[in-house]
């Protein structure tokens, strides 16, 4: 990636709670300091999930578009909103903010998945609904993919055209259920990857800082955030959304990448800006 590694915050998401960390940005004003610490701590996406007054995630529109303003008053970081939602929501549900909002980018579930004790529904006609609108509305998908078959499902789509390069694959390791993350398995998704095709590694939980190393050392992109870990250490919670961007950004410098700014990605993946 011409010495440039991307890092993405996921600083909320669906399932965590501020009890499990009290830092977690939950009302959109949260959501837009913590995006906005997080883009100056070297962050060029932020994977947006909101919430409700109530804390409870949301799929609203308007909810979304309130964040999205509060964000965009204080910074030019990329927002790639959800069309996961949580566990639960309908597709229809899912895709609202993607047709109303049409952001620059958005994730796209690549198949179905246990996810702890619930799991994830994706099947290839409603991906193939997904892939259009996003089609139709020049987003760039994230490809989210959590199992080595959801990579081949999103090949399926490429063949019917679908699914325009360049590819943004997301490789979301250690979900309970799915596959852990370990160095064999990133690389045996990698090489199932299209050709040229861009991935960031995303690693939950305990998994996040070995995922961090894994993904420097295939050419990969980096994911960290309260979505998917809330410890900086073991026993010990992080302080915000950006110290955990901070740290990825410091190992990738010493690891002599230079950080893309969200211009950088924008150009990398051929953002509509
Ligand atoms: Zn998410």
């Amino acid at each position: 990636m011409d010495g440039k590694i991307v890092i993405t915050c996921a600083c909320t998401g669906a399932e965590t709670t501020k009890a499990q960390n009290p830092a977690l940005p939950v009302t959109p004003e949260e959501i837009a300091d913590a995006a906005c610490e997080a883009w100056l701590a070297g962050a060029s996406i932020l994977h947006l999930h909101v919430r409700d007054e109530n804390g409870n995630p949301t799929q609203s529109p308007a909810v979304f578009r309130k964040a999205i303003g509060l964000i965009r008053r204080k910074c030019n970081i990329i927002v790639e909103i959800t069309t996961g939602g949580a566990v639960g929501d309908t597709a229809e549900e899912r895709l609202r903010p993607l047709i109303e909002i049409e952001p620059e980018m958005a994730s796209l579930d690549c198949g179905t998945v246990n996810f702890g004790n619930e799991y994830i529904t994706n099947t290839l006609p409603v991906m193939r609904r997904f892939a259009e609108e996003f089609r139709a509305r020049k987003v760039r998908p994230t490809l989210e993919c959590f199992d080595l078959g959801h990579i081949y499902a999103s090949r399926m789509l490429v063949k019917e055209g679908l699914l325009i390069p360049p590819y943004h694959y997301g490789l979301v390791m250690n979900v309970p259920g799915a596959v852990p993350y370990t160095a064999d398995n990133l690389e045996i998704f990698k090489r199932a990857l299209p050709e040229g095709a861009y991935f960031t590694v995303m690693g939950v939980g305990k998994s996040s800082l070995p995922a961090q190393y894994g993904a420097i050392a295939t050419n990969g992109w980096i994911r960290v955030g309260f979505e998917d870990n809330v410890y900086f250490s073991k026993g010990v919670l992080a302080k915000s959304n950006a110290e955990l961007v901070e740290r990825a950004a410091g190992i990738a410098r010493l690891s002599g990448l230079e950080i893309a700014t969200s211009d950088d990605v924008r150009s990398i993946l051929d953002l509509k800006g």
